[in-house]
């Protein structure tokens, strides 16, 4: 685990601000600068000294000369520059990592379909003295209804499968931890990392804040079915062994569907003189049998690759350039 203390450390001679906001950004040079003004405006009307950590996940387009920008023009942004794309949940938890908030943190979306103006309800919460509270969205507007059932049923999938570790309903990644609750999430250095899991099995008092989830401002969003897919598959193979059960009794099963089979069989061919049972039924129970051995086999190697991943110990993600806030634009490229 890499020392986060030391990574977070912004310029010595400034205080360290008391709320951090995280945002990931790939190819978001279209909503940056709109994006920018309208988190400020919320954020100074809080009334604590804050930043915004702005982490660019090896965009191919203008988003690190736009983050540059704002941070010349603002010295409350710092900026994380990854070595390439890593993913959302990476560069989330780079910008996490170098978050130097003492109080608590935001993670909000660049693309403003997580409206910033629900930031001070968040922080209200917070006062009140939840550790986590996480934003949950009562409409979603601009997604279809097949992005919206499939949501729908995987929500409930896991609520079943999960166990101990209740996952929210409806809740991304837009929320607001104490410090607490961040140095405990930043202790989770598992290389698949199925956010939504990992912000559920750290705990502590948490609270909902309803709000309305927008549509895109402007770009394209980068999810499309095939990851969403993954990203379920991510989410049930880090967070339950549930499915490896499911080889088990699927073979159990089998096996005594086999014994009856097996009994009627030799029963017919006693008393009827029935001696060989028909080719498509062997064809049925063959196929049948080789297709549950390489389904449980694929659910085993699907765990088998995770743990393959897990074991190399690589490092989460590179940064090819950290510059904090509160320093003069330029003055310390760490
Ligand atoms: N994002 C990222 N790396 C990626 C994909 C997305 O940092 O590889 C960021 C993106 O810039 C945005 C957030 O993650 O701020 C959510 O992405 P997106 O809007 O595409 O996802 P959706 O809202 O459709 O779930
Ligand atoms: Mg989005």
């Amino acid at each position: 685990m890499p020392d986060t203390a030391a990574l977070a450390a912004p310029a010595a001679e400034t205080p360290r601000p008391a709320l951090s906001v995280v945002v990931p950004a790939y190819n978001e040079e279209a909503v940056l600068d709109a994006f920018h003004a309208r988190l400020a405006a919320t954020m100074d009307g809080i009334g604590l000294p804050w930043e915004v950590v702005y982490v660019n996940d090896g965009s191919s387009d203008a988003t690190l000369a736009r983050l540059l920008a704002l941070r010349a023009a603002d010295p409350r942004v710092a900026l994380v520059n990854l070595s390439r794309n890593f993913g959302k949940e990476i560069a989330l938890t780079a910008g996490l990592d170098h978050a130097a908030a003492t109080e608590a943190v935001v993670v909000i979306d660049a693309d403003l379909q997580d409206p910033p103006e629900v930031i001070p309800e968040l922080v209200a919460a917070w006062r009140e003295g939840f550790d986590v509270v996480y934003a949950q969205r009562s409409a979603r507007h601009g997604e279809g209804w097949l992005k919206r059932t499939t949501a729908a049923a995987f929500y409930r999938l896991m609520q079943r499968i999960g166990g101990r570790v209740e996952l929210p309903k409806d809740t991304g990644d837009f929320r607001l931890m104490s410090r607490r609750a961040l140095d405990a999430l930043l202790r989770l250095r598992e290389h698949h990392r199925f956010m939504k899991g990992l912000f559920a099995w750290i705990g502590f008092p948490s609270r909902a804040v309803r709000y309305e989830r927008h549509p895109r401002a402007a770009g394209t969003s980068k999810w499309n079915y095939w990851r969403l897919w993954n990203l379920s598959l991510e989410g049930i193979t880090s967070f339950t062994v549930a499915p490896l059960k499911v080889a088990t009794y699927l073979g159990l099963a089998t096996s005594v569907v086999a014994l009856l089979y097996g009994l009627q069989v030799v029963v017919k061919t006693v008393l009827f003189g029935n001696p060989v049972a028909g080719y498509p039924s062997l064809m049925t129970v063959v196929l049948f049998l080789g297709g549950v051995q390489l389904m449980t086999l694929g659910i085993i190697g699907e765990y088998l690759g995770r743990v393959f991943n897990e074991t190399k110990q690589r490092p989460l993600y590179i940064v090819e350039r950290h510059l904090p806030s509160g320093s003069p634009p330029g003055a310390r490229p760490a």
